[in-house]
């Protein structure tokens, strides 16, 4: 830690929209992926890796108005490249690159950062983490269902209180433009509008569409439609029969059908998932059911976003292969873990802090924090230089270590040592051989 004599300093600053985490945010970013990679291994999901940069040809294209967000340069080859903006078109593009090494259905995981140059604001930053399970070569609702109950179940693994899923069709809302008498060119702005219902409200939905040249009426339309409430299986009855003749509708609704009877059928918790007919995902990709993860309190937009998005791969192979799936975000879901509190405070990553009764003594420490560690203990040794139990004790103690190993002559003549529980001020001593055990008894 030299002053680097001479040298101009550089201000030490990162950029707007990323963000360094301290060692307690990160041992509980790291619980929810750990937790998370438990859920997507017991449904069958494998992990994958993608780089972090593409060629700007496989980026751009898919995604519809939000493309000006992906970051992009020429790489020292001239070559124009972007950071990924998502996870699912890397997926694509691995698919139709990997096709012949993998067997379909194929199930994934992935976790890793994405980048979007998007305007920073609680909860939407520019670097964040998105964990992802998708699958691939199926077009069944199953393989919907499946991905939707992998969110549920994910979700309530860290206790994620009051979470719904949302869950609509695109064909739904494709046709929802037929029926409302507009013209087929205005499809696409009437689903951006509808997108926007729980932001802007029905009057700001109207007024987006008018804008776009849609009739008063074909607007009232849409937005009754879209504003009908009820449990799924009824008001898909009365979608039935009010979008009767429209095949693509039809098409949908059948979809949907299987998905909440598949749901049920796997026991997800009905509170936990619903039909949200004004949910349209902005992305341009998906073709098929669309589900949203949000959560009401606090006000944080939504955790994550998925659906079916069969013609992504063949924009990269020119043959279609179905997938489907869902992205988390983590950022979102750690910030409402620590605003509820939902999971205990982060510990510190060592179970004991083995101190130094004096020079003499270090190889003594050093042999028992090795033989702690050999003993499954996340175990260290007090590296600052006083020799003071007092001090190093005070180390521990802002370090959240929970147990302090003591080791004087005295215990180094008996076999023993003293270990101190931080939390109530207790000492028992134990013989070496039951540090290991002892410690793991002493630090819950
Ligand atoms: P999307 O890929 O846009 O469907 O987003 C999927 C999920 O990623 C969202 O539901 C959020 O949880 C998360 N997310 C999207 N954009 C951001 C952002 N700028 N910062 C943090 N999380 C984000």
């Amino acid at each position: 830690m030299s002053g680097g004599a001479g040298s101009a300093r550089v201000k030490p600053r990162i950029l707007q929209g990323m963000r360094d985490f301290l060692p307690g945010q990160m041992i509980l970013r790291q619980r929810v992926m750990d937790t998370w990679r438990g859920v997507f291994e017991r449904y069958g999901f494998a992990p994958i890796e993608t780089p972090t940069i593409e060629y700007l040809e496989i980026l751009t294209g898919k995604i519809g108005e939000d493309e000006k967000l992906i970051y992009h340069f020429e790489d020292h080859g001239g070559r124009p490249v972007g950071l990924r903006y998502d996870l699912t078109i890397p997926l694509a593009r691995y698919i139709a690159l990997h096709r012949r090494e993998l067997n379909f259905p194929f199930k994934r995981y992935h976790i890793a950062p994405v980048f979007r140059a998007d305007r920073p604001q609680r909860g939407r930053y520019r670097q964040f983490w998105q964990c992802d399970v998708d699958i691939v070569g199926s077009s069944s609702p199953v393989a919907d269902a499946e991905a939707i109950m992998v969110w549920i179940a994910a979700l309530e693994s860290i206790h994620m209180p009051n979470f719904v899923v949302q869950i609509n069709h695109r064909k739904l809302l494709q046709s929802l433009s037929t029926y409302a008498g507009a013209q087929p060119e205005q499809a696409q702005s009437i689903i951006r509008a509808i997108d926007k219902l729980a932001k802007i409200g029905a009057a700001g939905v109207e007024d987006e569409m008018l804008r776009h040249g849609v009739s008063d009426e074909a607007a009232r339309r849409v937005l009754e439609l879209v504003s009908l409430q009820g449990r799924p299986h009824d008001v898909l009855a009365d979608l039935r029969e009010r979008l009767a003749g429209l095949d693509e509708a039809q098409q949908g609704i059948n979809d949907l059908e299987q998905i909440f009877s598949y749901l049920r059928d796997m026991g997800a918790d009905p509170s936990h998932y619903t039909l949200d007919l004004a949910l349209a995902r902005g992305l341009d990709y998906y073709t098929g059911p669309v589900f949203e993860a949000v959560v009401e309190e606090p006000k944080i937009g939504s955790l994550g976003g998925g659906g079916r998005y069969d013609g992504l791969i063949g924009m990269f192979l020119g043959e279609e292969i179905p997938a489907t799936g869902c992205s988390l975000g983590l950022e979102r879901i750690v910030d409402v873990i620590e605003e509820l509190g939902l999971l205990p405070q982060p510990e510190a990553v060592s179970k004991v802090l083995v101190t130094i009764f004096g020079d003499e003594l270090i190889g003594a420490s050093l042999a028992l924090v090795e033989e702690l560690r050999r003993g499954g203990v996340p175990a260290e040794i007090y590296l600052g230089e006083s020799r003071q139990l007092r001090r190093q004790m005070e180390y521990a103690n802002k370090r959240g270590i929970p147990v302090v190993a003591i080791l004087g002559p005295d215990e180094v003549t008996n076999g023993t040592v003293m270990l101190r529980r931080m939390a109530t001020s207790e000492q028992e001593a134990v013989p070496r051989g039951d540090a290991a055990a002892a410690v793991l008894r002493l630090a819950v």
